[in-house]
């Protein structure tokens, strides 16, 4: 049998909040067909063998503050695998351009003449509430969601149009900006009132959501840690009393 040479490829795939169960099925069978898989630190990363049989695996794992490897050299190596006519699967955490980066590694593989796939995931910032009982929208109560970065502090100006924005607010990466996000939104006038959840490592067998309002959050989180999805606004009181009627978290994650 002859072989021709392949034409390599690099697919940015979503891996979801955690459980393999939670990865798309185009996703699956991506991984399936992979050579290689660069994957980090959130997603499916212990079932990773199975679901990629053929692949070797390279850990790129970024965890806040210690960037393993730089995004640069990602990309780079990503590409070069693709070139010497390799499937190159990119696994990232939840959906792959929600503060993913995943634009960044389309763009450097589009302008290198790669070809490139994208598979969606489920994002943590819908699916961690959503697990702990909390909708993000209800019909008279939230028609609105905004997903913003602790990453980084805000500016004043971005505080005052959250604070006046009602809905809900979901924070990703945001315990240690915890503190400067909640001080800056009462300041620009959020009520110290508005409820508050932190949802820790959603998911997992350790999951663990603390409630407080505004004004207690911070004193209330003081052993939170990431990855955590911090949800505001009425919706996360909405949650207790699901909850309080039957619908606790064992139920829903069941
Ligand atoms: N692309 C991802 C988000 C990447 S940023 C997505 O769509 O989900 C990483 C942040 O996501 C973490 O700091 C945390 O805020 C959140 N996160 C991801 N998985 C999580 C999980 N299982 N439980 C809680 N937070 C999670």
């Amino acid at each position: 049998m002859t072989r021709t040479r392949r034409t390599g490829h690099i697919t940015l795939a979503g891996g979801g909040p955690g459980p393999a169960d939670l990865l798309t099925v185009r996703a699956a069978r991506a991984l399936a067909v992979a050579d290689v898989v660069y994957f980090d630190r959130l997603g499916p990363t212990a079932d990773l063998a199975q679901l990629a049989p053929r692949a070797t695996f390279v850990d790129v794992g970024k965890t806040p503050g210690r960037h393993k490897v730089p995004q640069e050299d990602i990309t780079a190596r990503m590409i070069d695998g693709a070139r010497s006519g390799l499937q190159v699967l990119r696994l990232k955490g939840g959906d792959p351009f929600v503060f993913g980066r995943g634009g960044e590694e389309m763009a450097g593989a589009l302008a290198a003449g790669i070809p490139v796939t994208v598979i969606p995931g489920v994002s943590s910032a819908i699916a961690v509430p959503g697990a702990a009982g909390i909708p993000l929208t209800h019909r008279n109560v939230s028609h609105l969601f905004t997903v913003v970065s602790g990453h980084a502090p805000l500016t004043g100006r971005e505080y005052a149009h959250l604070a006046g924005l009602g809905g809900t607010l979901v924070v990703l990466m945001g315990i240690g900006t915890l503190p400067s996000l909640v001080a800056g939104l009462r300041l620009a006038g959020l009520a110290a009132s508005t409820p508050v959840a932190v949802l820790e490592r959603g998911f997992s067998p350790t999951a663990r959501t603390t409630t407080s309002t505004l004004a207690g959050i911070v004193a209330a989180s003081s052993t939170c840690r990431n990855p955590a999805v911090i949800v505001m606004g009425e919706v996360v009181a909405l949650g207790a009393e699901l909850a309080v009627a039957g619908l606790d978290a064992a139920l829903l994650t069941a």
